[in-house]
C-alpha cells in the first residue's frame, strides 16, 4: 500500500511562524503565555503547554516577569498597548498577511475614508483588524449585509484573511451601491486554504481511501473532508493515528494524506508511519 502526501498540507505560514517564534522565547528560557490559543489543534497544545506554554484571556492575566504572545489573528493597537505596559516582553507573531489588513485600514482611516471589512464580525482577526480604523471601519459577512451600511466616503473594501474568494468579490461589487465615489478593492485573501483544497482534490482522484488530519473543530480541516469526499468516497477525518480503523484500508492500494493548517508535522509524521505499518501487516496477512 502506497502512502501519498499531498503537495500542500499542514502548517500554514503564518501558524509555523507564530509557533517557530514561541519556541524562541521558550529556548531563551522565558515563562511564555499567549493571549488565546495560539493554534487550533488540541494535541499540539498539549505539547506547547508540556513545555510551560500557558494560555490567558485578558491581557490583565499577564505577569510582570513574564513573556505575551500575540498569536497570527493579531489583536487590537490598544491591546498591543497594554501588553506591552503589563508585560517583561511581547512576541508579536500575528502572520504578516494580517499586518498587510490592519496597515491598509489604518491608512484609509487616516484619509477619513470609510473601511469595509468582509469576514466574521466575531471573528479575533476582524476585531484586531476594525482596531486599527475603530471610527471609520464596518465588518460584514457578506453581499447581504451590504444594505446594513451607511453611505459610504472613498470606501477601501478588504477581507478576512481566510473567506471565498466569491464571497468577497460579490460583496465589495454590492458595497459600490453604497457611495458616489470611487471604490477601492483589495483582495486580501490568504492562499494557505485554497492552496491545501486544491492539493487535496488533486490527489483525491487517484487513491482508494484518504485520511485528513486535524482538530474535529477546525473548519479548514472539516472542509478538506469535505472536498476529498466529493472524489475518494473513503475518506476520513482524523485527529491522530489511533483512529486509523485498519479494516477500512483492507483492499486499498493507494491512500492519501492531508493535514489542515493547525496540523504540526510530527502529527502528520505519526499518522504516515502508522499506515505504512497497517500497509506492510495487511500485505503480509494477505499473501499467499
Ligand atoms: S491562514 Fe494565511 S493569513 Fe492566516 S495565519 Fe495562515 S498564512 Fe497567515
Amino acid at each position: 500500500m502506497q502512502v501519498l502526501l499531498a503537495n500542500e498540507y499542514g502548517f500554514c505560514f503564518g501558524v509555523e511562524r507564530a509557533v517557530e517564534m514561541v519556541e524562541e522565547a521558550i529556548g531563551a528560557g522565558e515563562k511564555v503565555r499567549a493571549l488565546g490559543p495560539l493554534i487550533h489543534n488540541e494535541q499540539e497544545m498539549q505539547r506547547l503547554a508540556h513545555e510551560g506554554v500557558t494560555t490567558i484571556s485578558d491581557p490583565i492575566q499577564i505577569g510582570r516577569l513574564e513573556t505575551a504572545v500575540i498569536r497570527a489573528h493579531g489583536v487590537t493597537p490598544e491591546v498591543q498597548k497594554e501588553l506591552e505596559a503589563l508585560a517583561a516582553k511581547v512576541v508579536d507573531a500575528t502572520c504578516p498577511f494580517v499586518t498587510r489588513v490592519q496597515k491598509l485600514a489604518a491608512r484609509a482611516a487616516a484619509e477619513d475614508r470609510h473601511v469595509v471589512i468582509v469576514g466574521a464580525p466575531d471573528h479575533p482577526e476582524m476585531i484586531g483588524v476594525k482596531g486599527y480604523a475603530p471610527d471609520h471601519a464596518f465588518i460584514i459577512r457578506d453581499e447581504s449585509e451590504v444594505e446594513t451600511l451607511p453611505r459610504l466616503r472613498r470606501p477601501l473594501v478588504v477581507s478576512q484573511t481566510t473567506i471565498k474568494s466569491k464571497t468577497f468579490f460579490d460583496t465589495a461589487e454590492a458595497v459600490k451601491s453604497k457611495t458616489d465615489d470611487e471604490v477601492q478593492i483589495i483582495n486580501t485573501i490568504c492562499s494557505a486554504t485554497r492552496d491545501r483544497q486544491d492539493a487535496a482534490r488533486a490527489l483525491a482522484g487517484m487513491v482508494d481511501a484518504f485520511y485528513i488530519i486535524g482538530g474535529r473543530h477546525s473548519s479548514n480541516s472539516v472542509k478538506l473532508l469535505g472536498v476529498c469526499k466529493e472524489q475518494c468516497e473513503k475518506s476520513f477525518l482524523i485527529e491522530t493515528e489511533d483512529e486509523v480503523n485498519p479494516d477500512n484500508l483492507i483492499g486499498v492500494e493507494r491512500v492519501g494524506v492531508t493535514a489542515g493548517a493547525s496540523t504540526p508535522k510530527w502529527l502528520i509524521d505519526q499518522v504516515v508511519k502508522h499506515l505504512e505499518s497497517i500497509g506492510k501487516s495487511l500485505e503480509t496477512t494477505l499473501a499467499p
